[in-house]
């Protein structure tokens, strides 16, 4: 080692300090499992869960004398995903052995790719804040998965202090692409944000594409996150470190931060980052060492004999790039133009709250929702209403995505339908959202069978207004008077009287009309 000593130990530095002083430089390397129905180089099939060891034969083994073949289908979604992210595709380009032990590796090596990967140089927006942020993408290549390591015993599940350890060869083989960032300089503060935001961006965009399922959750979706940090207003960047086991969004966004708040202590100190894998901790949401980064000669690359190279007929890749769908940026301004925000007012505050309703909406999980309620009959205002308001509530309530829930945007629209029309209110249209989501049937069923309807029946309410007038002769008097507002008092005894089933501007106009004009009949 050279130069000053790393400090274990020393207090990590407030993130909003740490940013003032020094600039972070973050980078990101995402594996995505293929959704293909086969795995890398044999026939096993790619499922999620299966009994272990029950998915493999002597390719994925790696027994001797087995040969690998390659899957013409994931060679066809890595290409998508490369077109997806604005790059170029290799017109020629070969496997390579990546040589390492690890006992999830039956080969002793995997077949991946170095120094010609099959998609290069592309970038991907991601919005952040109201501005956007090009990331730049370093490449796009393809290898196979290995198996997966169970340490029996022990408390933390990692392989120190374990009794034994299972491993299963069902993952090993299924193809995997390694999506690679170019370094992001310049996001300062915003540099954990947009970490976030192009994890769910490429999450989002994978998943249009079809070509995996993107469960993070579940490993099919993984993140090493690299930060590194330099004074500010310094030439060079500093010495990156790469976190591991980051396994959700939140993560992705905690484990940025915190390495800008430990780094910083660290060169706060005199002392020097040393470049290392760390691993990230969700509990404390902070990251420990982990082992110092392998150099690529270590990994001894050399083409892989046992493949022909690829070479992708320029044909394909056109008829490929033709058959992209809309990207979720073309999506959303698609769906944004649909619920009339496709130009934004040019004042700052209106704007920003507009702003703000987007990024919920598409947090929430709630555009395709709100944009299949508008198709199915609702306005804009209605569909937002219920999917941000009651329906996010409910999903909450439940633990789950508001499209679990067991209502159809159709039913939404109806209930809209029916406020807007007058037969509900506010009130008795989250009732028929209960019931419709108790499975008590459609809108109108449920309106029906809990007599739910607004009471239009003049005769009743006049009545109910009369008797309200009666029970209190000040507040009428004071109405007689000319002071209006005292009007809000008798409305909500109507509202208590009709069991809050009549409507309330009804109500009040009736109140007005008969505490000036007593004689006329209602
Ligand atoms: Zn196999």
């Amino acid at each position: 080692m050279t130069g000053a000593p790393a400090v274990a130990g020393s207090r990590p530095v407030p993130f909003d300090e740490a940013v003032t002083r020094y600039q972070p430089v973050i980078g990101l390397e995402t594996h995505v499992e293929l959704g293909t129905a086969a795995k890398m180089f044999c026939g096993c099939p790619t499922v999620f869960g299966a009994e272990p060891n029950s998915a493999v034969c002597p390719v994925c083994l790696g027994l001797p004398g087995s040969l690998p073949v390659i899957n013409r289908a994931a060679i066809e979604y890595t290409i998508t995903i490369g077109l997806a992210l604005n790059c170029s595709i290799a017109s020629w380009c070969r496997f390579a052995r990546k040589n390492y032990f690890y006992p999830d590796m039956p080969k002793n090596f995997q077949i991946s790719q170095y120094d010609e990967p099959l998609c290069t140089d592309g970038w991907l927006d991601v919005e952040v804040g109201g501005q956007t942020v090009r990331v730049g993408i370093e490449r796009v290549h393809l290898e196979e998965d290995t198996g997966k390591s169970l340490h029996v015993g022990g408390a933390t599940g990692r392989i120190h202090g374990a009794d034994y350890s299972l491993v299963d060869y069902n993952r090993a083989g299924i193809p995997l692409v390694e999506v690679v960032t170019k370094p992001i300089p310049g996001t300062g503060a915003l540099a954990p944000a947009v970490a976030r935001a192009y994890v769910t961006e490429l999450r989002d965009l994978l998943r249009s594409l079809g070509v995996s399922d993107v469960r993070m959750e579940q490993g099919s979706l993984r993140c090493d996150v690299n930060t590194s940090l330099a004074p500010a207003g310094a030439a060079e960047w500093g010495t990156r470190t790469e976190t591991k086991n980051v396994n959700s969004l939140r993560s992705v966004e905690r484990a940025v931060r915190s390495e800008i708040e430990r780094q910083a202590a660290v060169l706060d100190a005199g002392a020097r980052v040393i470049q290392e894998t760390r691993h990230f901790h969700e509990d404390s949401g902070t990251t420990t060492s982990g082992r110092s980064k392998e150099e690529a000669q270590d990994y001894r690359y050399f083409p892989e004999p046992d493949l022909v190279p690829i070479a992708p007929a320029r044909d394909w890749v056109e008829e490929l790039r033709a058959a992209l769908p809309e990207t979720p940026a073309e999506h959303r301004l698609a769906v944004w133009a649909r619920l009339g925000w496709s130009v934004l007012p040019d004042d700052r505050q209106e704007r920003d709250k507009i702003e703000a309703e987007m990024a919920a909406i598409v947090n929430a999980g709630a555009l395709d929702l709100i944009d299949a309620t508008v198709a199915a009959g609702a306005t804009p205002e209605q569909a937002r209403k219920w999917w941000m308001g009651e329906l996010a509530r409910k999903a909450n309530e439940s633990g789950v995505e508001p499209a679990e829930l067991p209502i159809t945007v159709e039913q939404v629209a109806r209930v809209a339908a029916l406020e807007a029309s007058g037969a509900l209110n506010d009130k008795l249209a989250r009732q028929v959202l209960d019931g419709v989501l108790a499975g008590e049937g459609s809108p109108d069923e449920v309106v029906a069978a809990r007599g739910l309807a607004i009471v239009t029946d003049a005769g009743v309410l006049a009545v109910a207004v009369d008797d309200a007038i009666a029970a209190s002769p000040d507040i009428a008097a004071k109405i007689r008077a000319g002071k209006t507002a005292a009007a809000g008092a008798l409305v909500g005894a109507v509202m208590r009287a009709t069991g809050g089933q009549a409507d309330a501007g009804a109500v009040r106009e009736l109140i007005l009309r008969r505490c000036t004009s007593p004689g006329e009949p209602a």
